[in-house]
């Protein structure tokens, strides 16, 4: 009641010179903060340890973003019992309230919404535009969230039950317990905020694991909703090495589920390890993962080539490449292959790399690792098919790779299977609009997809066949947005859990039915 409906956040026009001045600002107020120490947060306590992650703009690799503190294994068990006792007071605490905390931090954010994007723009390589979204996606999560809890509170009124005389029956969604989130570096804030609140909102309590590659701007967010109000111990900070604590708390009795976002090989990893049962533990460990994809997009002989060139670049290069949703690769029918490969060639041209503060459209990619896989990518796709543009890495004093694209790429070559997550675009050429459709589909994930035409049937025959999770028409793959476009994919991608959607939270409760003689 008094809550206004859902609306998403919306983007910054930076074209206005008014919002030039506000970034360039949050610009200086962050680089003037940067370089600091950060403790890990256990309860109340904020702890600092002498092991430090050390978080480096990928952009200017000769400056330190902030050093953060590292947990150690005692650290993270500390963590996990933190978590466990304040679960027994927060999961009692109502609905309602858990939701109100969620909107303060989501309103603090928004008020200081330049500031978390500028964070984003030094420390994950982010131009303007992504980092601006990526915040407007962390408001959206904490609002639609906080909505969503309170809807699923209200006796009935997510599955109304059968009514029979003589008894009141309830169907009531309560917490699970304790949940390891592992969030993603690539959409270091709205991913992390959204896997966190719509753990807490429903009642759980949380150990954290930020992504190594952006620990400072995890840091920030749970700074936001410890001044929100937030109850201590109710998000527990645990930076710390994926290998060391994420699989112990992947696999302590007392962990309830895993929230992951991330790499189809790490996925995997959680799932096998949290199937295992280990001793003292009373349940079956539930994980919820969004892995990897290798996203296409299908144009045929009718599309608006205009439209579906820019919409393939866009796809492929938005923040490098390096989106799960990223447009890896397109496959066009042969009636206007030279047509849409020529417009694509014009349009990647176009993207200038260089620095994200400067607001170069391409910017560096997360790290070394990254950086060194990508141009080992890049070297298989000289084998595999012929280089249109880019291949090499580009100047400046940080992971700079031009975005690349490889055409007459067959649908069975490396580059046309395995997720890249750089500036690296596969395209490949089909006969027909089924026979691309079929190329598209030889995959073995199964995230997003677009198909472009102007052919109703064709479009009908793409709606019914192209096998994802999201799948667009005559528009980009990339840009999901919170309660529009639940995201979410098939296969090797996850574990389908549409995140921003109406169905996700029931991924962190469990329903108990409660039947009462009249
Ligand atoms: N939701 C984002 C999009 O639609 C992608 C998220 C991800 O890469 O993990 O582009």
């Amino acid at each position: 009641a008094g809550l206004p409906v859902f609306k998403n956040e919306a983007f910054t026009d930076f074209s206005l010179p008014v919002n030039q001045a506000l970034m360039e600002a949050a610009l200086r107020k962050v680089k003037a903060e940067l370089g600091r120490d950060y403790p890990l947060r256990i309860g109340a306590e904020r702890i600092m340890t002498g092991d430090k992650i050390v978080s480096v703009n990928p952009g200017n690799i000769s400056e330190v973003v902030g050093r953060v503190s590292k947990a150690s294994l005692g650290l993270a068990e500390q963590a996990m019992q933190e978590a466990l006792n304040s679960f027994e007071a927060w999961k009692r605490v109502p609905a309602a309230e858990r939701a109100g905390y969620v909107f303060k931090a989501a309103q603090l954010m928004r008020e200081r919404k330049h500031e978390f994007s500028a964070l984003m723009i030094v420390e994950a390589g982010k131009n303007w535009a992504e980092a601006d979204a990526d915040t407007a996606e962390a408001i959206d999560f904490m609002e639609f969230y906080g909505r969503e809890m309170i809807r699923l509170s209200l006796t009935n009124e997510h599955q109304p039950l059968t009514k029979i005389e003589g008894e009141d029956n309830r169907l009531a969604y309560i917490p699970l317990g304790v949940g390891i989130v592992i969030p993603p570096w690539n959409f270091p804030l709205a991913i992390c905020a959204g896997m966190t609140t719509a753990a807490i909102v429903c009642g759980n309590t949380v150990v954290l694991k930020p992504s190594s590659l952006t620990p400072v701007i995890a840091h920030k967010f749970v700074a936001l909703m410890e001044e929100a109000g937030l109850p201590s111990g109710v998000i527990n900070f645990v930076p710390g090495s994926g290998a060391e604590i994420g699989d112990f708390l992947t696999k302590h009795p007392k962990t309830r589920f895993i929230s992951f976002t991330g790499s189809k090989e790490i996925g995997l990893r959680i799932h096998a390890l949290a199937s295992h049962t280990a001793d003292g533990q009373k349940w079956m460990k539930r994980v919820i993962a969004e892995m990897g994809g290798k996203d296409g997009i299908v144009v045929d002989e009718t599309a608006n080539v205009e439209q579906a060139a820019k919409a393939i670049v866009a796809s492929a290069f938005g923040f490098q490449g390096q989106k799960c949703s990223a447009g890896s690769r397109a496959i066009i029918v042969e009636a206007v292959y030279d047509k849409v490969v020529q417009l694509v060639k014009e349009e990647t041209e176009k993207l200038s790399v260089g620095l994200p503060e400067l607001n170069c459209p391409a910017g560096p990619v997360s790290d070394r690792q990254a950086y060194d896989k990508i141009m080992d990518y890049i070297e298989i796709g000289r084998r595999e098919g012929r280089l249109l543009t880019g291949g090499d890495k580009a100047e400046g004093n940080g992971y700079y790779i031009q975005p690349t694209v490889f055409v007459d790429v067959d649908s069975k070559s490396r580059i046309m299977q395995e997720e890249i997550f750089g500036p690296v675009l596969a395209i490949g050429r089909a006969k027909d609009y089924k026979e691309a459709i079929a190329m598209y589909n030889d995959t073995e994930f199964g995230l997003t997809g677009s198909f472009f035409s102007q052919d109703e049937a064709h479009i009908h025959y793409a709606l019914d066949e192209m096998f994802c999770g999201n799948l667009y028409i005559n528009r980009k793959c990339t840009g999901a947005l919170v309660g529009v476009h639940p995201f979410g994919g098939f296969n090797m991608s996850g574990t389908d859990s549409k995140a921003g959607g109406y169905d996700y939270l029931l991924l962190f409760t469990q329903a108990k039915l409660t039947s009462r003689k009249t």
